[in-house]
């Protein structure tokens, strides 16, 4: 049985944006799997998911609702503009808060975009989702569509990729152990060093520690505690999210996630119970196919 898809992103999610790119303990363990609140983004609320997480929402739900693979670029603009604007959240880059906040159109919002520069973890940390498409040619081409709306580079479309082919490959019957062996197939051999930068902003850095984040792990608590325990000073709610989308296929982990952080993450319209209403389609819809 898998775990629940977005739910458990958005448990990684809340948990790891108290650390958000400040220095912080390598020692946690289950006692620290509780909320904060974040000391320099004072506008974050405790429980609360972040653009990680709210992104991938707007892309599965565009999944679910259009039963087909015929979807446009403006489509996913749409849809991040409607799910940002029904609900704002932060935790996106500044420039990105405001072009969600601001632009009433998809073609408004991609006028003001860079995106041969942006080599951060955007177009990966919302690609997970797009993993339970069983043909891989479609699943290929939409996470690559989506992603170079905002970050049209080596380190944004190998990132997508990879954090999306996980997903595919555990979801759809592949073991953790045959993953690595999956991912350089698919990629090619040494694809981890493509478009990596020496910064915890990197998305390619990030999609690495996510990665490692799941190495000897035996419950999705461990996965979450990896992350944090791995490394001082990193993207910790996105390498948290990415971790637990792609743990919450692996169906050797066990969950031990504590009822407290479960009980905090945040249940609003667009909350807890809401996705794990989309997680119960997810699972009707794109449901599991042997296929590795
Ligand atoms: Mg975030």
């Amino acid at each position: 049985m898998h775990a629940s898809f977005l739910y458990t992103m958005a448990l990684g999610d809340s948990y790891g944006m108290k650390y958000e790119y400040l220095p912080h303990t390598t020692n946690a363990d289950l006692s620290d799997l509780v909320h904060a609140e974040h000391p320099k983004l004072t506008a974050y609320k405790k429980g609360d998911y972040t653009d990680d997480t709210q992104m991938s929402l707007a892309n599965m739900e565009l999944l679910l609702a259009k039963q087909s693979f015929d979807i446009t670029a403006e489509e996913f603009v749409s849809a991040w503009l409607h799910t940002f604007k029904r609900d704002p959240h932060v935790g996106y880059s500044r420039h990105m808060q405001k072009l969600l906040a601001e632009c009433e159109t998809p073609a408004e919002f991609v006028s003001q975009l860079a995106p041969s520069s942006r080599t951060t973890s955007g177009a990966a940390m919302r690609a997970g989702v797009f993993g339970v498409i069983e043909d891989i040619e479609e699943m290929k081409r939409l996470t690559l569509l989506q992603g170079r709306i905002t970050h049209n580079n080596l380190a944004g479309t190998t990132s997508a990729l990879a954090v999306a082919l996980s997903v595919h490959f555990l979801h759809h019957g592949g073991t953790r152990q045959q993953l690595e062996a999956f991912l350089t197939a698919q990629l090619g051999e040494g694809w981890e060093q493509n478009g990596i930068e020496n910064d915890p902003g990197n998305a390619m850095m990030i999609v690495t520690q996510a990665l490692s984040a799941l190495k000897n792990a035996k419950t999705i608590a461990d996965v979450f505690l990896n992350v944090v325990n791995q490394i001082e000073n990193s993207d910790t709610d996105t390498v948290c999210a990415i971790a637990a989308i792609i743990a919450s296929r692996c169906t050797v982990l066990e969950d031990y996630v504590p009822e407290t952080l479960k009980k905090g993450l945040e249940n609003g319209t667009y909350g807890a119970d809401y996705l794990r209403k989309i997680d119960m389609q997810v699972e009707a819809i794109f449901p599991r196919k042997m296929l590795y």
